[in-house]
Order: C-alpha cells, then sequence, then structure tokens
C-alpha cells in the first residue's frame, strides 16, 4: 500500500451541504444569536439524549462551569473525577475554588473506577465530598445507576461528563438501555460540540437535566445573571419600571451563549448523529477484527459504546506514533492523566499516585476514527501499524 497523500487524523468533523445550507440560511435571517435556532436545537437534543431539558452553551466547558456553579461548588467543596480526562472536567471545580479528588481507573475500560470512588468516599465522614464527575471516556459508557446508588449514599451530586458518548447508552439492572445525558440519574449531564465530538458546531456545547430547578438556574447563569421575567424581581416595586426594558441582574452570570448558525449547524448534525454512531460502530468493529490476535490490544467492546476514540494499547507507543506521522497518520494520545499536569502539582497530586492510569497512559494511542474514515484509509492505517509492529 502507499503513503497516503491525505492526513488521516485521529478525529474530524463531516460537513454536507445540507449543514452548509441550514448555516447560511440563518446568516439571512434576522438572528445571528439569541434567535429561535437555540431552542429547537435545545428541543432535538433533549429528545435524542432522552432528557427532559437541555440548555445550549458556548462550549463544553463552560458547561461544565456552569453545571459546578449551579451545584453551588465554592472554596469548601471536595469533588471527585477520572485522572484520565481532558482536564475540562477537573478545572470546573475550580473555577468555582472547589477541591479535585482523584480516584484511580479499572484497567479493564479505563473509566473511574467506582470500587476506589466507594473506597475514597467510605474513608472520610459523609458530607466530605460533595459530587462526582464520571467520564463515559471514548465512549465506553459509564453504569450511572451505580454510580447513583453511591452518590445517594453519600448525599453527592453527579455531574455526567457525556463529551464522548451522545448516543451511547449503558444497560441498567432492569435490563433497560439508558442513554447517556438522559437525567434519569445525573444531576446534570454535559455534551461538547468541538470537530472531534460527534457532533460539531465549531465551538459548542450543552447540559442536559431533569431538574426544572437547575434548568432555570443555568439559563440565568448564561446570561449575565440576568432574567426579565418580572415573578422573580427582587428590587422594591415602587423602583421596579413597568417598561418592556426592564432587566434584573440578580446573580454574576457569564455570557456563554451558543449562536444561532451554530445552534442551526447543530441541528443539521444531530439529523446524521444516528448514522454517524453506526459508522464508529462499524469501525471499531472492523478495527477488532483487524487486531485479533495479534500483539495490539484493543479496547473492550459492547454494543452501547458511542466509540468517540478507539484507543489501542501499546508497548512501543512513541516509536508506532512516530511512525504513522511518517505515513500521514495523525494518532494522539487521550489523555495526559489530569493530576500529572503542573497546575495540578500544587495541590499534592504527583506522579505514583494513580498508578493504574498512569500505565494506562504510557500504553494508550488513539487510532483514527470518525465516519467519514473510509474504509480504505482505515485498511491503510490497519496495515501499518500490523506492519510496524510485527
Ligand atoms: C471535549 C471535552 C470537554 C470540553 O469540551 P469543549 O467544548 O472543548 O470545551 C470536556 N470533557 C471531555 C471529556 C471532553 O472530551
Amino acid at each position: 500500500m502507499q503513503i497516503s497523500t491525505k492526513a488521516i487524523p485521529y478525529g474530524r468533523q463531516t460537513i454536507t451541504d445540507a449543514d452548509i445550507e441550514a448555516v447560511v440560511a440563518i446568516l439571512k435571517s434576522d438572528y445571528l444569536t439569541q434567535g429561535p435556532s437555540i431552542a429547537q436545537f435545545e428541543e432535538k437534543f433533549a429528545n435524542y439524549v432522552g432528557a427532559k431539558y437541555a440548555i445550549a452553551l458556548a462550549n463544553g466547558t463552560a458547561a461544565l462551569h456552569l453545571c459546578a456553579m449551579a451545584l453551588d461548588v465554592n472554596e469548601t467543596t471536595r469533588v471527585i473525577t477520572s485522572p484520565i480526562t481532558f482536564a475540562a472536567s477537573a478545572n470546573c471545580v475550580r473555577y468555582c475554588g472547589g477541591e479535585v479528588h482523584f480516584a484511580d481507573i479499572n484497567p479493564a475500560t479505563f473509566l473511574l473506577d467506582i470500587n476506589k470512588v466507594r473506597a475514597l468516599l467510605s474513608s472520610k465522614p459523609k458530607g466530605y465530598f460533595k459530587g462526582i464527575i464520571p467520564v463515559h471516556f471514548a465512549g465506553n459508557t459509564v453504569d450511572m445507576e451505580a454510580y447513583r446508588a453511591l452518590a445517594s449514599e453519600y448525599d453527592c451530586w453527579i455531574i455526567e461528563d457525556a463529551c464522548h458518548a451522545p448516543g451511547g447508552y449503558f444497560v441498567d439492572s432492569k435490563n433497560v438501555q439508558q442513554h447517556c445525558g438522559n437525567g434519569n440519574f445525573a444531576d446534570l449531564a454535559i455534551f461538547s460540540f468541538h470537530p472531534v465530538k460527534h457532533i460539531a458546531t465549531g465551538e459548542g456545547g450543552m447540559i442536559t437535566t431533569n431538574s426544572k430547578r437547575l434548568y432555570d438556574k443555568i439559563n440565568v447563569l448564561r446570561t449575565h445573571g440576568i432574567t426579565k421575567d418580572a415573578t422573580k424581581f427582587t428590587n422594591n416595586p415602587a423602583d421596579v419600571t413597568q417598561g418592556g426594558w426592564y432587566y434584573e441582574m440578580q446573580e454574576l452570570g457569564y455570557n456563554y451563549r451558543l449562536t444561532d448558525f451554530q445552534a442551526a449547524l447543530g441541528t443539521s448534525q444531530l439529523a446524521r448523529a444516528n448514522e454517524g454512531l453506526a459508522r464508529r460502530r462499524e469501525i471499531a468493529a472492523r478495527y477488532d477484527a483487524a487486531f485479533a490476535n495479534t500483539k495490539v490490544t484493543t479496547p473492550l467492546s459492547y454494543h452501547g459504546n458511542a466509540y468517540h476514540l478507539y484507543v489501542i494499547q501499546t508497548n512501543d507507543r512513541l516509536g508506532l506514533y512516530n511512525h504513522l506521522k511518517t505515513q500521514n497518520i495523525f494518532a494522539q494520545v487521550h489523555y495526559v492523566p489530569v493530576h500529572l499536569m503542573p497546575y495540578y502539582a500544587q495541590f499534592g497530586h504527583k506522579k505514583g499516585d494513580y498508578p493504574l492510569a498512569e500505565a494506562y497512559y504510557d500504553k494508550c494511542l488513539s487510532l483514527p476514527m470518525y465516519p467519514a474514515l473510509s474504509n480504505e484509509e482505515q485498511d491503510f492505517v490497519i496495515d501499518t501499524i500490523l506492519k510496524y509492529i510485527n
């Protein structure tokens, strides 16, 4: 096989003519932002994941920040998350001044190990920890029912980081498929629409929840903490003008809004989400088959997996990574463990704290995984890897 002339990244967006037309229609309309496209995208997305409410945001990190704010994270709040995730999963706690704690991963699933979380929770008095942020890492889904039971036992809230798993699901104890972010178990769930994720809007994010209280709170925080709802005004009624212009800023919020052309792109992309998911699963099955009985360790596979990433384990990760690059194949590493980030060293986190996460990191490599990856391109990737490894 020949060297690929077209670069093959680990992930990328798929943009169709319909997507472009949807965006152009908004550019020609009256509202570039704060228009009707936002609510349409939110409604369709809530439907897709099976949650009551969805709130579109500027990006997934903004979504995490507002979740932490809505759950009253402050300087006294301790939260547990996985060391194998994107830094933003932990950073949202820090934005609000809280303390980040980690527990090690399950080496079979690469997900935050619930037994380690339980051990950590039980090592302190009840109330010491306030929240848990599990992550559906790589699209491999967390058993949210088990986390809910554990969190309830310790009066903790849950933010479900579902950035890797729109459309993914786990099977609960009653044999029911529970979709990621459906609001049945977590207080709040978040998604990202960065171009490498399943649904692309450039930058973009979403919070889903079944809690009207949290939904209302986040809606206000998304727009500066401003409300125009007259029933919520707190200024002296004599000071409250009857004019339609009146509004109150009642708490310190942000401008974390998504634009209407991004929302239109999101709605258009969402219409093809199941198609993309099916293709991701097909690509995963082809990798699984190609690497069976080779030195390449493949990830655990099961049907609820949304396959944001396809992560192999290999003893010569650096060599393989560099070799793939010479062939125009840009594999990636997800992730450098969060507890090893220099920023987190100031809180006492250090190498050796989470040996399973660190062992995973030493060998992991994310192979190209996106719906537009052709069979020919994938075969070239597989062939290049097997020739190098064997
Ligand atoms: C992408 C991602 C985020 C952040 O989303 P952005 O839209 O890039 O801000 C958070 N958590 C995880 C697990 C992610 O993959």
